[in-house]
């Protein structure tokens, strides 16, 4: 099976968004064994998205779209598609009474162009339910071919790919798949490809997709199974395999990111923790608090970015300033017990480092980490690459790493390590 992708939207076109939609799907069909052999995007006009259509049809047995679903003008992707199939889009009654409902509880009226939101064509469509939104998808087949809409917003499209598409796929192709997502850190993509090529290399089923997003490295594992034990009964000796070659930089076997990890952690612990932020300016804290529960074992977070800020908000020593400088393993040490000791945390983190581009000439990259708790205060040194945005990055997943080390070493409590 050969699937393409169209996105629909003239922002897209003209820069002003991401288009993250193809990459989540072509990862996702990827999982799935289907070749995704075209990416195509294409502005809101009507002509030009038929000219897609026809192309993508004259290649390809599935396409998937994003975009131009909603109640606008320039929201024509449904309309396109049905006319190309030759069908007609009528009002679904059922869908149309859980649309006013809907505009009525969120105290909107429904006003005509809502409408077309919920026009479907009778026959040959499969209607995808959008909780998340007023714009439900669609899957029309027809002469053998396949059009998946969805909608254009990622919070929308990616749980309507996984909770209605997916089902659909796996009955399509009368087998499901069964994945499990490694994390890695602190192993570039190269060198973890390199140590588990042979791994890689001797499978067939399960496959193994390699991603690499900023600092880290993510190994898909997908298993074509009968039924989910099955699926993890053949997941198991591969990841087996690979923790047997990377299993100190393994994060989590379960696909959690390194902050979802720390807060597992946190709480199963019972420890409570506060930072203080330089160079990361409130991003750990950030990351930490978007875990929901995060108040029962966050206490504080301090942006401390001046040199007066450091010394006044967590007495950090003016001796200590002048003679190492703000960025120094010294000064990430009493920032660290600074925060811990005024909060009455367990655990005090610090960032203190050169992010860039200006100033500090041959230092930029450098970032000082510090880790305190009541039994001393450690400092590390990292050295990171690329722009403003990836060192602080950077600084963040080497904090949040120490952070998730030092739990684990500490091990106050039964964690059971291998729900991760
Ligand atoms: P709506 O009902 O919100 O209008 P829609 O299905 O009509 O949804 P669009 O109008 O095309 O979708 O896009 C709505 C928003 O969704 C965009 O402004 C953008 O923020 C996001 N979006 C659309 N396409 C993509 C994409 N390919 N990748 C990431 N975000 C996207
Ligand atoms: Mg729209």
């Amino acid at each position: 099976m050969n699937a393409e992708i169209i996105s629909v939207g003239t922002e897209l076109l003209m820069g002003q968004i991401l288009n993250t939609n193809t990459r989540y799907l072509s990862g996702r069909m990827a999982d799935f064994g289907i070749n995704m052999y075209y990416h195509v995007t294409v502005g809101d006009n009507p002509t030009r998205l038929k000219q897609c259509i026809a192309n993508a049809f004259s290649r390809s047995d599935i396409v998937l779209f994003t975009g131009g679903l909603g109640p606008t003008e320039d929201d024509l992707t449904k309309e396109t598609v049905a006319d190309y199939f030759g069908l007609e889009l009528v009002v679904n009654e059922k869908y149309k009474a859980w649309l006013l409902e809907k505009m009525s509880s969120r105290g909107y009226p429904c006003t005509p162009n809502n409408i077309k939101q919920v026009m479907f064509p009778a026959d040959h469509c499969i209607i995808l339910p959008n909780p998340r939104g007023t714009a439900p998808g669609c899957i029309m087949e027809k002469n053998g071919k396949t059009a998946i809409l969805m909608p254009g917003p990622p919070w929308e499209m990616e749980p309507m790919f996984e909770e209605e598409v997916v089902p659909y796929l796996q009955k399509r192709s009368n087998c499901m798949f069964h994945s499990r997502t490694i994390r890695i850190f602190g192993k570039g993509e190269s060198q973890v490809e390199y140590a588990i090529k042979d791994i890689v290399d001797a499978q067939s089923n399960p496959t193994i997709a390699p991603y690499a997003k900023a600092a880290e490295t993510t190994l898909r594992i997908t298993a074509r199974c009968g039924s989910e034990e099955e699926g993890e009964k053949l997941i198991q000796p591969v990841i087996q395999a690979i923790e047997d070659r990377v299993g100190e930089f393994i994060y989590s076997t379960h696909g959690r990111e390194m902050h979802e990890v720390c807060a597992e952690l946190l709480k199963a612990s019972g420890l409570k923790i506060a930072v203080a932020e330089s160079c990361t300016g409130g991003m750990i804290a950030s990351r930490l608090i978007s875990v929901p529960g995060s108040s029962e074992w966050f206490m504080e977070g301090a942006v401390t970015y001046s040199c007066d800020s450091k010394m006044r908000r967590l007495g950090v020593k003016a001796e200590t300033l002048e003679k190492y400088t703000d960025v120094s393993a010294e000064t990430a040490k009493e920032m660290a017990d600074g925060i811990r000791l005024q909060s009455g945390a367990d655990i005090g983190i610090s960032t203190t480092g050169y992010a860039g581009p200006t100033g500090a000439p041959g230092l930029i990259g450098q970032v000082f980490i510090a880790v305190s708790t009541e039994e001393g205060c450690n400092a590390y040194e990292v050295n990171l690459k690329g722009n403003r945005e990836r060192v602080r990055d950077g600084a963040v997943l080497n904090a949040l790493n120490l952070l998730r080390k030092q739990i684990i070493a500490k091990n106050r409590c039964n964690l059971d390590i291998n729900v991760l």
